[in-house]
């Protein structure tokens, strides 16, 4: 039985609401329809298709009942929404969250759209997610879970319509029941209809550090375009997960050193840098970045202030904000994750004059590897990872160049800058493609 408490703080303080779903915050949603005004002045005639930009194509909320281990059924709110396809498949990640809501998955499909259109990839955009805090499920629960996802939203997914991958809290075991569960329901093995798989199931060389890897490479290219040295430059994490994690030992393994990392478990600093390698086996062994050896805890809030040259969040959206963003003291951030800074925190860093490659270029490294993998599934033909990765490298730094010329032709920020070449390409398929019937 449920009491109330007499005292309704004390909910508040058990159940805080996440702050992007505070009131007075933004919501992801309207945070990207507020990026997409920004760029809509600069789309000329296309102006005309930019309704399109602010629609999602499709949406689909499912129920995801399944049995518990104690035997009791519970369902879950899950999502798979298809924000854009006019330049070819949906594609984008699957997130196990307890603060995912369908203002999130739509912000993030919509994301996928720019960013595949961004870096020039054949896709359009697409994002699902659940609802649940998997820290809180066993195993097998998790495989239940998954499985009865897969097959509700089967009805819009396959390799030619909309292909999944991890997103935070999903990784390449999700990704093969997800596989196995898809290709049991359509009758043949589909490896395809994911990306993200392990190696021995059709995964790609080079696609579990992809992301990070990209982040480092268009990191490089901004800061040789700055006159930064990567040798000894500082380095702040927020994330320590898929993309944070490899962007740090890619950083790390260059020279650069990692002074700051934070996780949902705490912050540590180190003015010496951190091992991310040795960090990752306290992390594995722990449980929680903290109490490494050779660092020192520093309040959660502080981490945004500390004296650093690159700040990479790659943890979760709304984290750089208004409040905060006058504290920032690094000349460069890199956004591993996806909508990390909100429309008034652009602002204040770009008066600041920091320089800031948004998640649309800076994350598109995994989506690039999802592709190059999504190819090889097709011809069932295997790169090495040497190929990946210099194939990785030129998608990453084609794009930066490109984008960073538009920056300079129109004076303004790098994401607006890749909105305008992203939207000008989704539309200019739009366009072409006219309106069906
Ligand atoms: P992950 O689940 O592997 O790691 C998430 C990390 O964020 C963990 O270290 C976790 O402790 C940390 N975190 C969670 N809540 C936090 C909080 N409140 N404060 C500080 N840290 C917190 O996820 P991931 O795959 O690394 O994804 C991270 C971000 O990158 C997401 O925004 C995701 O959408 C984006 N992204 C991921 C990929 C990919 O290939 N995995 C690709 C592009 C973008």
């Amino acid at each position: 039985m449920t009491t109330t408490p007499s005292d309704p703080t004390l909910a508040v303080a058990k159940h805080p609401v996440p702050s992007y779903l505070d009131p007075k915050n933004l919501g992801p949603w309207e945070i990207y329809l507020e990026q997409v005004d920004r760029v809509t002045p600069y789309l000329g005639k296309l102006s005309y298709w930019a309704e399109t930009l602010k629609r999602p194509k499709r949406i689909l909320i499912v129920d995801v009942p399944i049995h518990l281990d104690d035997g009791s059924v519970a369902h879950f709110e899950g999502y798979r929404v298809q924000h854009n396809t006019s330049r070819g498949p949906a594609k984008g990640g699957v997130r196990f969250h307890q603060d995912v809501t369908l203002s999130e998955v739509m912000a993030l499909s919509a994301w996928m759209t720019v960013k595949n259109a961004a870096v020039n990839l054949p896709f359009g955009g697409g994002k699902g997610g659940i609802r649940v805090d998997p820290r809180t499920l066993s195993l097998p629960e998790l495989e239940r879970l998954t499985r009865r996802y897969t097959t509700e939203i089967g009805l819009i997914i396959g390799p030619e319509k909309d292909i999944p991958a991890p997103d935070v809290n999903t990784n390449p075991q999700t990704m093969a029941w997800m596989m196995d569960t898809y290709s049991m329901n359509v009758g043949r093995t589909a490896t395809g209809v994911v990306t993200g798989k392990p190696v021995s199931l059709g995964g790609s060389l080079g696609r579990a550090d992809a992301t990070g890897r990209g982040v480092f490479v268009t990191a490089a290219a901004a800061m040789t375009k700055l006159g930064m040295p990567l040798e000894g430059a500082r380095i702040a994490v927020q994330g320590f997960g898929n993309v944070g994690n490899a962007a740090a030992r890619i950083f790390h393994d260059h020279g650069a050193k990692i002074v700051a990392v934070q996780d949902v478990s705490g912050t540590i600093y180190s003015g010496a840098g951190l091992d991310p390698y040795a960090l990752a086996v306290h992390l594995e062994s722990t449980g929680s970045v903290l109490d490494f050896p050779g660092s020192e805890p520093v309040q959660t809030h502080e981490f945004w202030g500390l004296s650093c040259e690159v700040l990479i969040p790659a943890a979760l959206e709304h984290q750089i904000t208004a409040s905060n963003a006058g504290q920032i003291q690094a000349r460069l951030i890199v956004e591993g994750a996806n909508g990390p800074t909100t429309p008034a925190a652009d602002d204040i860093l770009r008066e600041r004059g920091v320089t800031l490659i948004p998640d649309v270029l800076a994350n598109a490294g995994g989506v690039s590897v999802s592709y190059f993998e999504w190819v090889q599934d097709f011809s069932s033909f295997f790169w090495t990872e040497a190929e990946i990765n210099a194939r990785l490298e030129r998608i990453m730094n084609e794009a930066f160049s490109s984008l960073w010329a538009v920056s300079e032709q129109h004076g303004v920020t790098l994401r607006t800058a890749a909105y305008i070449v992203a939207c000008t390409r989704v539309l200019e398929a739009r366009a072409l493609r006219g309106l069906y019937p």
